[in-house]
């Protein structure tokens, strides 16, 4: 049986690496800091929620600064109903233009294979050549639906994406108390960070920004 309590003050959690050249530009790597409340919330969304805080922070100990802004953010009540992506959209509903690409982790964190891509066939297609730099996670999905959170910002027409891995057993433990760090493998966890660091890290530091599918709707 479950039951639902009254609500409380949270806060999404937002790590910028300011860029060199164009600071205003954005381009953001998230995953969500709550969970489910049983189990620990391990694989849901404790892995991407590290290796999203850990790609500003890798930048930031290699002295590296992107073009534009690397931003992560760890998204605050996620599970009751994606408030804290509800809340971010709008306050900076004037900013969205700023936003040059969108990721998120919430899909597991084993082995990484690739991106689940959303946006026009142009986005796709230099998302593809960036991905060629990471050959063999160079898998490219085409979604229309590249997370939960994001989506929201999706749908407004910034190109984004979601981290592709081998998440096959992922609903074996999904919102279950089996949702400890066992089931996470360190090493494919590490792989997942150093990827979604540096793929980040490309596309921010990009001469061109990432082509829109159309203009931002407000
Ligand atoms: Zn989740």
């Amino acid at each position: 049986m479950s039951s639902t309590f009254d609500t409380t003050k949270s806060r999404n959690t937002i790590i910028d690496v300011k860029g060199k050249d164009d600071p205003e530009k954005v381009v953001i790597v998230s995953g969500h800091i709550d969970s489910w409340d049983v189990g620990q919330g391990a694989m849901d969304d404790g892995g991407g929620m590290i290796i999203s805080w850990l790609a500003p922070v890798a930048l930031h100990h290699l002295n590296l600064k992107p073009r534009r802004t690397l931003r992560a953010i760890l998204w605050t009540a996620e599970e009751p109903g994606l408030v804290g992506a509800q809340a971010y959209l709008k306050k900076h509903m004037s900013e969205l233009k700023n936003i040059n690409f969108i990721m998120e982790s919430d899909e597991g964190t084993f082995k990484p294979r690739g991106l689940s891509v959303a946006g026009s066939t142009e986005a796709r297609c230099l998302i593809a050549e960036i991905l060629k730099l990471f050959s063999p996670i160079d898998k490219l999905e085409e979604t229309d639906y590249p997370g939960s959170d994001i989506t929201l910002i999706v749908d407004k027409g910034v190109p984004g994406a979601s981290l592709l891995n081998d998440n096959e057993r992922y609903y074996w433990f999904h919102h279950s108390e089996a949702d400890t760090l066992n089931v996470l493998n360190m090493t494919d966890v590490i792989d997942c960070a150093a990827f979604w660091a540096a793929v980040s890290y490309v596309i921010a530091d990009m001469p061109t920004d990432i082509p829109r599918v159309s203009p931002i709707y407000t």
